[in-house]
């Protein structure tokens, strides 16, 4: 048994990285292990929109603190993490959803978040690829973009300045609260051990109900200027939360490369990442619903990931009562790469056991016990 010092964070991806630069800069003794890469994961898949959630307050709370926390890093943040204020417009395809921005702008300003919205014509204007017809939109222009996989390293940069250490190819086969065991049967022990394994953390914290959930991209060429925002039907927040087996929504984002970052899909019940071309057909003629003009470019590359779903839809962060001394950080879904850095704070003020800004209690894994244990 090897003692690392206070805290062992299991993954590398950006949850890990965020929690791992926000424990060190602590003054923590931290040590991160990844069975592969900085980033690799559902990180390197992520399409990296940070946006504010609104409907539901926990959600809202959640991710509106973390573009907070986005914001105050921006100016850290090197040039190769791309991240870009696009902000974000909400697509209404017809008056129904139009009354749904209304609803949405009105949700937002009353907590704050400035929402603009946009008849027919100025949405028109404001995007001139997107199909005529179309009744209007919602512009969020504090939402931005990041390219994860370097946001992720960085802040495992971060961290390692703070005195972390770092193990990659280095596969955690079991923990419990008090150390974790790798694949060549060292055990390394610590004050506290952090399960931010995404999708997979339920194999090593077995009866967590986390279900994975396949998503596909598409990236274009580069077409400077093709789109100014990022692009979302109205729909898509309750197309990622419902249950459905398989569902595509409008979801395309301009890349500071001038690259068009194409989604999005779900799946479950899907164990296998490789490219479908059935429900990639699909998202693509989605978009091109919304954006004929796509039709013409050059899609370079398309890939999957699998995001980690809760039955509530609200992550896990904070101590797994079962196991003293362990912590989760994991079940983030479709928003791990905004809330990254919430999740981050909410574990250090625990750890820390110190007030948070946020009410932590919407996100403690306890409730997954309060109504019996899941199987
Ligand atoms: C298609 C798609 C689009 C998305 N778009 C967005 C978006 O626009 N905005 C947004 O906010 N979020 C988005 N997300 C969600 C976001 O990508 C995830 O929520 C986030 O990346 C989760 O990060 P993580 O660190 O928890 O998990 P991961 O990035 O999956 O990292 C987990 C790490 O744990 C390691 N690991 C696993 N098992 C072990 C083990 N036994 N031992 C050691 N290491 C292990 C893995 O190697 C991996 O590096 C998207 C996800 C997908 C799939």
């Amino acid at each position: 048994m090897k003692t690392v010092g206070d805290v062992v964070i299991v993954g590398a991806g950006i949850v890990g990285a965020a929690c791992a630069r926000a424990l060190a800069s602590e003054g923590l003794k931290v040590t991160v292990v990844d069975a592969s890469m900085i980033g690799g994961g559902a990180t390197a898949a992520g399409m990296g929109h940070i946006v504010v959630i609104d409907d539901d307050p926990a959600e809202f709370a959640l991710t509106h603190y973390s573009q907070q926390l986005w914001h105050e890093l921006a100016a850290e943040l090197p040039a190769d993490c791309e991240h870009d204020p696009f902000g974000t417009l909400w697509v209404a395809a017809d008056d129904e959803e139009l009354a749904a921005a209304r609803t949405k702008a009105d949700a937002l300003r009353s907590r704050g978040v400035f929402g603009e919205l946009l008849d027919a014509k100025q949405l028109a204007e404001a995007e001139l690829q997107l199909r005529p017809g179309l009744a209007g939109g919602l512009v969020v222009p504090g939402d931005s973009v990041v390219y994860p996989p370097c946001a992720a390293r960085w802040m495992i940069e971060e961290a390692q300045r703070h005195g972390a250490r770092l193990h990659l190819d280095t596969r955690v086969v079991s923990l419990d609260g008090e150390s974790v065991q790798l694949a060549d049967g060292t055990r390394l022990s610590a004050g506290a051990i952090i399960n931010a394994t995404g999708a997979a953390a339920a194999r090593l914290t077995p009866g967590l109900p986390i279900r994975a959930r396949k998503g596909h991209l598409a990236i274009t060429d580069r077409y400077p200027g093709f789109i100014r925002h990022q692009l979302i039907e109205l729909g898509y927040v309750k197309n990622a939360h419902g249950t459905a087996t398989e569902s595509v929504a409008f979801n395309v984002q301009p890349r500071h490369t001038g690259q068009l970052l194409i989604g999005s899909s779900r799946q479950f019940d899907v164990e296998s990442g490789d490219i479908e071309a059935g429900i990639l057909r699909k998202m693509l003629q989605r978009a091109f619903d919304y954006l004929p003009g796509l039709r013409r470019l050059n899609v370079v590359r398309t890939w999957t990931g699998f995001r980690a779903t809760t039955p509530d839809n609200r992550p896990l962060i904070g101590p797994w009562p079962e196991l003293p001394g362990l912590y989760l950080a994991t079940g983030h879904e479709g928003l791990g790469i905004t809330t990254s850095l919430g999740t981050a704070a909410l574990i250090a003020d625990q750890l820390l056991n110190r007030p948070s800004r946020i009410p932590c209690e919407p996100y403690l894994p306890a409730r997954l016990l309060e109504g019996g244990k899941h199987e």
